[in-house]
């Protein structure tokens, strides 16, 4: 295409301008379902749907649907999927919360239903999802004959590196970013031994009560993710996903449970994944009624339209 002539600028820079226009006002929030449905997890039980060890979640909320990691078997994920009645044509975008196998494997799934979805990822280099990095990352040595130079001795400006799902349409995350009006990617990295430096979104939704939390095995921990979704909102309205205590001892899983509950103020939790059995234990006595049960199937939605209480919901029968 032509660029524009000049004559024209001017009028394109006062459209650039001028507020989008508006046919109607924005839905009301509560013509909207504020709902998180689990997917995909190692207890509950939803008709038609099978238990196994992972994690995926929609997240539907102000009239918006995403998608938070794809469980670890695409053919489990796509029975879920289809026994909860989940539409995963129907998305404004897909999460994955990190590498791990037990989050990645429905992707194949989802890449069929829905090959154009936008998904984010954790930028890794050389990771799964596919990187890139300047052709000057690596040391050079001029004095090499040409033949054992990399590229010859004139490597492209920009390497880039292979994802294992290279049909993907992935948007690389490392940092804090608002990936829509009220919805942040929160990026975190492990310090953990055996996930040492492994880099993981968390979805940071902001509600009129606080934010709602969707966490996937948080491997960085629990606090350093709402240390950093604090930057949003310092209030937690909901936590849902794994908290990653599954072989923490007690003194640890007492110590955090506390934590969350008298520190960060956190006024409901719907763990799952890889929180534990224990950690369960743990989060029911600290929380009482304010813990939501989030096993397979499982709905977390507004008591009310109005309501800062979110409720757990079993199950709907099968039609
Ligand atoms: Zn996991
Ligand atoms: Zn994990």
């Amino acid at each position: 295409m032509r660029s524009a002539s000049l004559a024209t600028l001017p009028l394109l820079a006062l459209l650039a301008l001028a507020p989008p226009l508006r046919a109607s006002p924005p839905p009301a929030l509560h013509a909207t379902p504020a709902r998180v449905t689990i997917l995909y997890d190692a207890f509950g039980t939803a008709p038609g749907a099978i238990q196994d060890w992972g994690f995926a979640a929609l997240i539907e909320y102000d009239g918006r649907r995403i998608l938070f990691d794809t469980g670890d078997n695409a053919a489990i994920f796509e029975k879920n999927v289809r026994a909860l009645h989940v539409d995963l044509r129907r998305l404004d975008f897909a999460i994955i919360s990190h590498r791990h196998g037990d989050h990645v494997a429905g992707l194949s799934y989802l890449l069929r239903v829905n090959p154009n979805v936008k998904i984010y990822a954790p930028r890794e280099n050389f990771g799964v999802f596919g990187s890139s990095l300047p052709g000057t990352f690596f040391r050079t040595d001029p004095t090499l004959p040409k033949a054992m130079r990399y590229f010859d001795g004139a490597p492209p400006a920009q390497l880039s590196f292979g994802s294992a799902w290279p049909e993907a349409h992935f948007t690389l995350i490392d940092t804090l970013t608002e990936v829509a009006p009220g919805v942040t990617l929160v990026s975190t990295v492990s310090r953990t031994p055996g996930t040492l430096e492994l880099r993981e979104l968390s979805l940071v939704i902001r509600t009129p009560t606080g934010a709602l939390i969707v966490v996937g095995c948080s491997h960085p921990g629990i606090e350093a993710i709402l240390q950093a979704a604090a930057v949003v909102t310092p209030q937690v309205a909901l936590i849902v996903g794994g908290l990653h205590w599954v072989t923490a001892a007690d003194s640890t899983i007492a110590r955090l449970s506390t934590a969350l509950h008298d520190s960060w103020h956190v006024r409901q939790i719907g763990p799952g994944h890889c929180t534990g059995e224990p950690g369960f234990a743990a989060l029911q006595k600290q929380f009482g009624v304010a813990y939501l049960y989030a096993g397979l199937g499982t709905v977390l939605q507004r008591a009310a339209a109005d309501s800062a209480e979110w409720e757990s919901r079993p199950p709907s029968a099968p039609d």
